[in-house]
């Protein structure tokens, strides 16, 4: 089972990723997790990646194919995987298609998670996390018992830098402009599905198994 997960920042992909990959027993493989380990392990293609990063630029689309594709031919996906953070544009998709046909395989299912900006901006403005243990919060859906303090570990509460308005609304809309031209080419391929992320989450998982199957 070859599935590619898509969704916004805010959108729950993290907490379904970890649903899919226990029911499913298929790795979760995550292009930023793939991108630490390589630059950690001073692999070549990480130590390429880094000079680009280094210098603040971003790592160009053959390089980022090369990173992923080289993962997905590790033994633990002989059986199946979830992508996520890759494919991120129309050209990477292209290059996975043609990896992918190679190895005699193809992509089984795109899981796109959509959720309304107005929702996703209160999710993630609001979203408090435990410095001390990541547990994360919502101040208006769903606050700790006590303010600024985690139930979990009484840990002290934060917003993350990248979670002000400003900064949230930007990082929507440059998802939703990097994202609509693969979601069109997943269109045109007929694998994608198109999950409402705004159900909440066991709701949305029971949605993705009836398009995966038991
Ligand atoms: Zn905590």
């Amino acid at each position: 089972m070859n599935l590619i997960l898509l969704g916004p920042p805010g959108a729950g992909k993290g907490t379904q990723a970890v649903k899919i990959v226990e029911k499913y027993h298929i790795p979760h493989i995550s292009t930023g997790d793939i991108f630490r380990a390589n630059i950690k392990n001073g692999t070549e293609l990480g130590k390429k990646a880094k000079e680009y990063m280094d210098k603040g630029e971003l790592v160009p689309d053959d390089l980022v194919c090369e990173i992923a594709t080289t993962r997905l031919l590790e033994d633990d996906c002989t059986d199946g995987f979830l992508l996520d953070g890759f494919p991120r544009t129309v050209y990477q998709a292209e290059k996975l298609d043609e990896f992918l046909e190679k190895h005699g395989k193809k992509v089984d299912k795109v899981l796109d998670i959509a959720v309304e900006k107005e929702e996703l901006m209160q999710r993630l403005i609001n979203r408090r996390v435990c410095k001390a243990c990541g547990a994360t919060y919502n101040v208006k859906n769903m606050p700790p018992a006590k303010e600024g303090v985690c139930d979990k570990c009484g840990g002290e509460l934060m917003q993350r830098a990248d979670d002000t308005k400003e900064t949230v609304e930007n990082r929507i809309e440059v998802y939703n402009s990097q994202t609509m031209p693969l979601v069109e080419y997943y269109e045109k391929a007929g694998n994608i599905a198109h999950i409402d992320g705004a159900i909440g989450l066991e709701n949305v998982f029971n949605h993705i198994v009836s398009v995966l199957g038991e």
